[in-house]
């Protein structure tokens, strides 16, 4: 596996994919990707972010089969239905799922929000941006506490929307760098994506990729070793065998791994 660079340097890759990739997805639109032949090899980790969620967190797990993944939680997801959320993140610990942080209400990082906390100098603001993953690292534990499946609070995080890409002026990953110094939170970004056709079309322009009916994805290529994968509950609602398809096609090609504690794939 290539050694990665610390957190930054993913996010950068993130932002600015690679261009050969770019190219070939931004020319297609909804059209059938080429299927591209290759041997690449490697581990890679499969996340799920935004849940749980009703009637689809249950079938991305089924579909999972005895594959592992990290569910990135709010606590807000399913707050209307505490015992079916409380049922589902059982469900996820009980089959050697990982939980991670995703804030409490999902607010999107989005350049309001960069201006709105800036770069976290103002005491209050820090607050309040820090106050979304306590609450839902809190609400978590709380909720798990009477649980016969072990969770004594979240080590890794991923801030919401356009969070990872967030810099103040200097150019630095305020949010992140806050998330490991104030409460010892890695942040783990992605490096590729998955949706069903037509979903998050905006960028997932690339459909049918690699011949996988009704998935698509940003780039006509796979993976490379090591890249943390993204895809969210919410989105495989009654779509459990078309997952199921793409975790079997990525089991020929990858090793599904983990995110360890410095949230890498191993
Ligand atoms: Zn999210």
């Amino acid at each position: 596996m290539e050694t990665r660079g610390p957190v930054n340097s993913d996010v950068k890759k993130e932002a600015v994919p690679e261009k050969s990739n770019k190219k070939e997805a931004s020319s297609k639109s909804s059209t059938t990707a080429p299927a591209i032949t290759s041997t690449a090899t490697g581990t890679i980790a499969i996340t799920f972010d935004d849940g749980p969620i009703k009637e689809a967190t249950e079938e991305v797990i089924s579909a999972l089969g005895t594959e592992h993944a990290t569910f990135f939680l709010t606590g807000k997801s399913l707050v209307s239905d505490p015992k079916e959320q409380k049922r589902l993140v059982e469900l996820e610990l009980s089959k050697g799922h990982q939980i991670a942080n995703h804030t409490y209400s999902h607010e999107p990082f989005k350049k309001e929000q960069n201006e709105k906390y800036g770069d976290l100098s103002d005491p209050e603001k820090k607050k309040e941006f820090l106050e979304n993953f306590k609450k839902n690292d809190k609400y978590f534990k709380k909720f798990l506490a009477d649980s016969s499946t072990k969770f004594s609070g979240f080590e890794l995080a991923r801030l919401p929307g356009d969070g990872k890409m967030m810099k103040d002026k200097q150019g630095h990953h305020t949010f992140i760098d806050s998330l490991q110094n104030d409460l010892g939170l890695v942040h783990v970004g992605w490096d590729f994506e998955f949706a069903p056709n037509g979903v998050m079309s905006t960028h997932l322009k690339v459909f049918d990729w690699q011949k996988q009916e009704g998935v698509a994805s940003e780039v006509s290529g796979l993976p490379k070793d090591g890249d943390v994968v993204l895809l969210h509950d919410m989105h495989w609602k009654g779509k459990g065998s078309i997952l199921k398809k793409l975790i079997d096609f990525l089991k020929t090609k990858f090793k599904l791994g983990k995110l360890n504690k410095s949230g890498k794939v191993s």
